[in-house]
């Protein structure tokens, strides 16, 4: 099978993998556009000054989410990270240098429960203190209001993986704006639509998150922070090249700046109503071949149209759950994922049956898909 010849992971014994999990980290976040990857040969060819180029791309991402200034950051994760160091220790060099100890310093946020992931490490490197408030069944606009006090540096909003229980994004914005405390989104996979490059901002968030290497299809180890000028600048301080801030260690090479905006480019032009309908002819091609066996239960389900109903990574983009009378989701999982190339879909959620993404598949492999499963599953 062609599809096996790679002459770099063939030489290491590293098999393919047909990614029908989306756009995880672990399996190496999304291909990029060849045009990204020749922007990034072309960019290797000189030597540049880091600051000049990550202030130039900060225009071109300020662009195109309307905020007033970006940064290129690597990953939405170091872009968590930059958020709540902006926030604490802003612009002040004594202070950026003193993180990740907060001594003196403003140093707690008020984040909804429901809103906690294993991404709150990213936010507690600086050194915040995270202040939890409601449940997954509610929570009272009095709770955020009463956990507001002279040490909290601002607030944080995420999208995480499905929400339920959290304040409007519009409402915590208002009585934010009331204290005069930043809000601070993390949107790493809300893209696509485009359209949600422009959402938070619009609202009135002061600094909001995007990763490089999901939706958009960047570089995997970059990310994007856009917002206010000042917290930025702040951010940018307190990042490489600059050696004396927390996120020295979580650099941008000039390859990746050059792919990363080059990547938004990209995006920006595509014709995302075609993409969709691709990645919806490719669930129905899985969904077709595997019909005929009847031990399985197959749902498609579609991304919702309207971009303000797209508030976790899930909904960006259609997929199948297949569900099987004569195995466990495990057990699917395992059985697609043995072999060269290994299928990867997603298991342990909250849905009987695993999900099928089809956002990640190169030209070809639905059917390949399509297969393992008639030849593991019939
Ligand atoms: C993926 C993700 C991140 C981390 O993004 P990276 O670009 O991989 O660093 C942060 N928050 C959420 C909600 C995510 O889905």
């Amino acid at each position: 099978m062609s599809i096996l010849k790679n002459e770099y992971y063939n030489k290491l014994g590293v098999r393919r993998v047909i990614n029908c999990a989306s756009y995880l980290t672990m399996l190496g976040g999304s291909i990029m556009p060849k045009g990204v990857v020749d922007a990034m040969e072309k960019a290797s060819e000189w030597f540049v000054d880091m600051k000049e180029l990550n202030m130039a791309a900060g225009e071109v991402i300020a662009e195109f989410t309307g905020a007033e200034a970006g940064l290129v950051t690597a990953g939405a994760a170091s872009a968590l990270m930059l958020q709540t160091a902006a926030c604490m220790a802003g612009s002040n060099p004594k202070y950026i240098d003193q993180l990740p100890n907060t001594d003196g310093l403003k140093n707690e946020f008020i984040i909804h429960r429901s809103h906690r992931t294993n991404y709150d490490h990213n936010y507690r490197n600086a050194g915040a203190k995270l202040i939890e408030i409601g449940n997954t069944g509610g929570t009272n606009e009095w709770e955020l209001e009463s956990n507001i006090n002279e040490k909290t540096a601002g607030i944080i909003y995420v999208y995480g993986p499905k929400q339920a229980g959290a304040i409007e994004i519009e409402k915590v914005i208002e009585i934010a704006n009331k204290h005069s405390i930043p809000v601070i989104v993390d949107a790493a996979a809300l893209l696509p639509p485009p359209e949600n490059l422009r959402r938070f901002i619009s609202k009135g968030a002061d600094m909001v998150a995007y990763s490089g290497g999901k939706g958009l299809r960047g570089p995997q180890s970059t990310g994007i922070l856009c917002g206010k000028k000042h917290l930025i600048d702040a951010a940018f301080l307190h990042s490489a090249p600059n050696n004396e801030g927390i996120g020295r260690v979580a650099k941008v090479s000039k390859e990746e700046i050059i792919g990363l905006i080059t990547a938004l480019e990209i995006f920006i032009d595509k014709d995302h109503s075609s993409v969709m309908k691709k990645w919806e002819n490719d669930c129905n091609i899985i969904s077709d071949s595997i019909k005929s066996i009847d031990s399985l239960k197959v749902s498609f389900i579609k991304a919702p149209n309207n971009p303000e109903d797209i508030n976790d990574e899930e909904s960006t983009h259609p997929y199948l759950i297949i569900s099987s009378k004569n195995h466990s989701d495990s057990k699917i999982e395992e059985l697609l994922a043995e072999g060269n190339p290994s299928i990867r879909v997603r298991n342990g959620f909250e849905t009987d049956g695993v999900k099928v993404f089809t956002s990640n598949l190169q030209e070809g492999e639905a059917k390949i898909v399509a297969q393992k499963i008639l030849d593991a599953l019939s």
